[in-house]
């Protein structure tokens, strides 16, 4: 299947819709009407090319405003990416209690003689570890929620442009 490759968003699109969410800039500018992102216009200087999608832009193919819906797609697309990072690193987190618990279990009868000692093991074990863990795993959470975004992204983006 070859299917057109979505091209947003663009590092400088994606900083406008941020900008814009948090209400520090309004939804004006000059963007490409294929991939939105956005030019600087100098001295009435005509835009021929996009950085972004390589398109040649004609002058009727530029556009004053992001569309609503190409803010939701950022905006959901952040959401999938930090739900699993999040989900990731609580695993870890999770891990590191299990772990060191379980350690707490088998290793009872040196807890119940030596508890302060014991508990200063445990405690630093799930610092330390929980720290790692939650790290590592929010790592591999980070590379497939990037995957799982993109691959919502490119579905999105082939219903915007059958939409168009
Ligand atoms: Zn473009």
């Amino acid at each position: 299947m070859n299917r057109p490759t979505c091209p947003l968003f663009s590092k400088e699109l994606e900083l406008h819709i941020l900008e814009v969410k948090k209400g520090n800039r309004p939804n004006i500018g000059t963007f490409c009407k294929h991939c939105f992102h956005p030019f600087k216009i100098k001295n009435n200087t005509q835009v021929t090319n996009c950085k972004q999608c390589k398109k040649e832009i004609k002058s009727n193919e530029i556009t004053t405003e992001v569309p609503r819906e190409i803010c939701l797609m950022l905006l959901e697309v952040r959401k999938i990416e930090r739900t699993y990072v999040i989900s990731f690193a609580f695993l870890g987190i999770f891990l590191s209690l299990l772990t060191g618990f379980s350690f707490l279990g088998l290793n009872f009868q040196f807890f119940e003689k030596n508890e302060i000692i014991g508990i200063i093991i445990l405690f630093a074990y799930i610092l330390v570890t929980g720290r790692l863990l939650a790290n590592f795993f929010g790592g591999i959470g980070d590379k497939i929620g990037y995957l799982k975004a993109r691959n919502k992204l490119n579905e999105q983006w082939q219903q915007w442009i059958k939409k168009k």
